[in-house]
């Protein structure tokens, strides 16, 4: 059995390995696939101290620092069960699809989350061509252009908000027929000039030349008339959804949104078992932060591991 086990493999989960590993206590990491979300990203320029790396490259890195040390990676499994302990101090298991299961006295829960998508031609083909999930990663790829914004939740309306300050020009779409936005980001929104806001206005299609956007069409409900729109990016914000069915029957709590709730030592509702990353209620889901997470919350177990 581990000390502590580390279920997901990206940024979060790799922090949490080194730090755990670095105490000399015996750790595991199970990842479905090491890396993570990092493995489909390209331009990395927002981990400091790196000003720029790709995707893969840093994926790679986090792997080969792991592994200076004594760790047992676990790569391809996908935990589908979490089984507590049934005494404090206790050991507890998770399961995995292959049959296989794992017992350890802490967990550190790092499986992450994944961008809602719309499902529609075109968005697959431009990912990373256009076609963006984060405005905090790739707002700055396109200054002075003209983007989309997808989705009118307090998310979208915050993008839109953000990405005007630095694009050329902003067209907010929601499907519905008013924001879902709070007042005051909305209100923020309006004031701002080189935003447009289409309302009831279903996305049908992301256009491009074969290597990169260059617009978008969308039918407007009301009348089911299509209409084009000229630009080069789309930001896709319907949703961020935290990788938490496989542990919707355990007694972990869990956010409204799924997410899992931690204190301030990382710690979840179950003694013993910690999370961190894009998985958690932690807000800002970025690399630097899921590994600042990740880090701490193995901190955390190794002080709960010394107070048995
Ligand atoms: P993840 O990276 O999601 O890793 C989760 C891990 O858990 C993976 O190993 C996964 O395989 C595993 N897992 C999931 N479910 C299970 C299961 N049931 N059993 C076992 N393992 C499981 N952030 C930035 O800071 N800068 C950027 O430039 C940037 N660009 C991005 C571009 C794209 C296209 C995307 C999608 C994200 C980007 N992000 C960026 C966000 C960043 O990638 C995430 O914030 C970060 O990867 C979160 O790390 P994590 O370890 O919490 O989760």
């Amino acid at each position: 059995a581990f000390d502590t086990l580390m279920i997901g493999g990206g940024p979060a989960g790799a922090a949490a390995a080194v730090y755990a590993a670095r105490k000399g206590i015996r750790t595991g990491v199970a990842a479905e696939r090491f890396g993570g979300q990092v493995l489909d990203t390209m331009g990395i320029e927002n981990l400091i101290s790196v000003p720029r790396t790709e995707g893969p490259k840093l994926a790679a890195a986090l792997e080969e620092h792991v592994k200076e040390y004594e760790v047992d990676i676990m790569n391809l499994q996908r935990a589908v069960k979490l089984v507590p302990a049934t005494r404090p101090g206790g050991e507890h298991e998770v399961q995995f699809e292959s049959g296989a299961s794992l017992r350890a006295k802490t967990l550190v829960l790092g499986t992450g989350a994944r961008w809602r998508e719309m499902g529609v031609p075109g968005e697959a083909e431009y990912r990373n061509k256009g076609v963006a999930y984060c405005p905090h990663c790739d707002g700055p790829l396109f200054k002075g252009k003209r983007v989309a914004v997808i989705g009118g939740g307090n998310s979208g309306v915050e993008a839109a908000i953000d990405l005007a300050g630095i694009v050329g020009h902003v067209t907010l779409i929601e499907f519905m027929d008013e924001l879902r936005a709070d007042a005051v980001l909305q209100k923020k929104l309006r004031s701002l000039p080189n935003v447009d806001i289409l309302l009831g206005a279903r996305t049908t299609e992301v256009n491009g030349d074969g290597k990169r956007v260059n617009g978008l069409t969308f039918e407007e409900r009301a009348t089911g008339e299509l209409h084009q729109v000229d630009l080069e990016g789309v930001f896709v914000q319907i949703g961020l959804v935290p990788n938490t069915e496989w542990l919707q029957d355990s007694p972990i709590e869990l956010s409204e949104r799924g997410e899992i709730v931690v204190d301030a030592h990382g710690m979840t509702s179950v003694p013993g078992i910690f999370a961190a990353g894009d998985v958690t209620t932690v807000p800002y889901k970025q690399i630097v932060i899921a590994m600042g997470e990740g880090s701490k919350a193995a901190l955390g177990a190794f002080d709960y591991l010394i107070r048995q």
